[in-house]
């Protein structure tokens, strides 16, 4: 029997028209460019039906409100498909899969976000292939995790990075080999991809709109600026640090009396690095042993997308605070080596 496949349409390039101020998403429209693909009516097409939010969006615009959207779309169709394919703007792609990872409890089935850097409207578009290839993936089953398929690579979800503003190759994964890479035939990595969970019932989290602040050092960073910012009204802060997590501490502006008085009015901060490649360490340098010392929790290889999801979904699920910082270090879905 073929397998079912539900193609949930976001909004993003795949889907847009051209417009008097540029590219837009258009109701309808992207059902009229899937039936100019002859590839989707060929009989080695699994089955599929399209799934069109409501409203489409640019994914600038998308906000914990359509994460939770998306969620609550394929925990309804959950039963009927054998898997997803998410078509989604690639700017906040690597955040929406992210999300999705944490909120989507027990998953066994695959969903697959993908998109393209040039409409299916126009000559040349990578939207073709990342739409077929991914329907084939989530029709073989094998990656029942959250994925996004973007170039000729199958990445997890809460390990990509958009790295391309123009590239048709646009997603890495630094962090994490791909579980999929699509030549002649698409090759699985079976130690990349997730384990295959046995037991449970697909249960969504909540999600809700924590109040949460990214905050990049650099070099001559005057952190007295953000003394305003960084007040006990921000539950969660990802801080983009140097290297295996450092941050300036000479000078007369320093950042950790601002942590210290995050930390015991109960904030969240996770330190990141600003290098796509490797893992924060906290204390392996004397600059973000301090970092330690005043109470902020390491994101370890996590990417800043994956972090930023993870404190929405920890924060949501009403977690005391210490349990909260312990499973921010914890691996849950893969996000962290
Ligand atoms: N701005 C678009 C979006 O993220 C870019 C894209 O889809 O490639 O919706």
């Amino acid at each position: 029997m073929k397998k079912r496949i539900c193609i949930l349409y976001t909004g993003g390039t795949i889907g847009m028209v051209p417009t008097d101020r540029g590219y837009a998403p258009k109701p309808g429209a992207l059902a009229q460019y899937l039936k100019a693909i002859p590839d989707l009516a060929s009989p080695e097409a699994p089955a599929w039906e399209l799934v069109e939010m409501e409203p489409l969006l640019d994914s600038s615009n998308i906000t914990v409100r359509e994460w939770r959207a998306i969620g609550q779309a394929i925990f309804d169709h959950y039963d009927r498909f054998d898997g997803f394919v998410v078509l989604h703007g690639t700017d906040t792609m690597a955040y929406t899969a992210s999300a999705l990872s944490f909120m989507l409890e027990n998953l066994q089935k695959p969903v697959i976000f993908t998109g393209s850097q040039i409409p299916l409207c126009r000559m040349r578009s990578d939207g073709r292939d990342n739409l077929i290839t991914s329907l084939l993936i989530a029709a073989q089953g094998r990656a029942a995790e959250v994925c996004l398929y973007f170039g000729g690579k199958l990445l997890r979800g809460n390990r990509a990075v958009k790295r391309s503003a123009d590239g048709l190759e646009a997603f890495y994964s630094p962090n994490w080999p791909p579980l999929a890479t699509a030549g002649v035939n698409i090759q699985y990595d079976a130690g990349a991809l997730a384990k295959p969970k046995a037991t449970g019932e697909l249960t969504l989290a909540a999600f809700e709109p924590v109040p949460i602040g990214v905050l990049k050092v650099f070099p001559g960073i005057q952190f007295e600026l953000f003394e305003s910012i960084l007040t006990e009204r921000l539950r969660g802060i990802v801080l983009e640090t140097f290297g295996a997590g450092n941050i300036p501490d000479n000078g007369k502006s320093t950042l950790l009396p601002l942590i210290q008085r995050a930390y015991k009015n109960g904030t969240v901060l996770t330190v990141c690095s600003q290098c796509a490649q490797g893992s924060v360490h906290l204390g392996t340098y004397a600059t973000s042993a301090a970092l330690k010392d005043a109470g902020a929790v390491s994101g370890q290889d996590m990417t800043t997308e994956a972090a930023v999801a993870k404190l929405y979904y920890l924060f949501s699920k009403g977690y005391e605070l210490e349990e909260i910082k312990r499973k921010v270090e914890e691996n849950l879905r893969g996000e962290i080596s």
